[in-house]
């Protein structure tokens, strides 16, 4: 493929590195860029251990591997809620464990980044510090895997930079999530660029996963966003869950209530027989 690209900026990442593709082991039986797809599924935020228990039962019967939920939110107002911290890490992993899931949460701060370690089995780091150097090395001086989502404005050979800074700290163990971009059209939270599914196949080995929440923002085009990316190429989603989103403390308005991940789950099956993939396979603890 003819693009314009500065592979200089990734050696590490680059495909010719790793010309067969890689997938990342995040434990619990959980391969992301293997054949069976990453579903991660949760709410934004970690607001009590009931909420966060009932999500996690609900997303494990339908099908989810992988758990997710705040615990330190990036928010753009300092007043808004800020995450429950650690007693939100612990809730989160215990209902986890629970139910047979892996956790993905986000850190923010480098001085967090061992409280995450201990808790999590996929570290996030946010669109808003894909570009936070320090926190960058940081996170790859552990061996821990990372999903790294896309910059709010970040162009995709930026982004595969910033993996690079992971990858060369020591840690190999990066996946890539596609989160929507800002552009000019309010109908949108961001603009989901699913082209970035094939030119990052071109481009890197890494396994690369998308949410539809974060980049639609609106609940009903979640599910389309999903099939789409799958359609694409995608490893794998990450969606927002929630048992009452109209009383969620963050992003309620682009998260699915438990019936309507059922649903989705099901139609992502149909969508991944047709690309020659597989839903993950059900743990006995779910
Ligand atoms: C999130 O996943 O809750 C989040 C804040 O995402 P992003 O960094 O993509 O905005
Ligand atoms: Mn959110």
């Amino acid at each position: 493929m003819e693009f314009s690209h500065r592979s200089g900026d990734y050696r590490l990442a680059h495909r010719q590195a790793r010309p067969e593709g890689s997938s990342v082991p995040i434990g619990h039986g959980v391969l992301i860029g293997g054949p069976a797809l990453a579903i991660c599924a949760g709410p934004c935020a970690v607001e009590s251990e009931e909420q966060i228990e009932a999500t996690a039962a609900s997303v494990a019967r339908s099908g989810a591997n992988i758990l997710r939920g705040g615990a330190f939110k990036p928010r753009t107002s300092p007043y808004a809620f800020q995450g429950l911290g650690l007693r939100g890490l612990e809730a989160l992993r215990a209902a986890a464990t629970r139910h047979g899931l892996a956790v993905v949460t986000e850190v923010l701060d480098p001085r967090d980044v061992d409280a995450v370690v201990a808790h999590a089995d996929l570290i996030q780091i946010g669109a808003r510090n894909m570009q936070n150097f320090a926190l960058l090395r940081e996170v790859g001086r552990t061996q821990k895997p990372v999903l790294l989502k896309r910059g709010l404005a970040a162009t995709i050979d930026e982004w595969l930079a910033a993996a690079e800074y992971i990858l060369v700290s020591g840690n190999e163990r990066v996946v890539l999530c596609e989160r929507g971009i800002r552009s000019f059209d309010p109908a949108t939270r961001n603009v989901l660029d699913l082209a970035a599914i094939p030119v990052l196949a071109a481009r890197t080995h890494l396994p690369v996963i998308v949410d539809p929440s974060h980049a639609t923002g609106v609940a009903s085009l979640v599910e389309p966003m999903a099939l789409a990316a799958i359609a694409a190429g995608a490893d794998g989603v990450l969606v927002e869950v929630h048992p009452t989103p109209e009383q969620a403390a963050s992003d309620g308005q682009q998260s699915l209530e438990f019936e309507a991940f059922a649903r989705l789950v099901e139609r992502l099956g149909r969508v991944a027989t047709a690309v020659g993939r597989t839903l993950p396979v059900k743990s006995a603890a779910a």
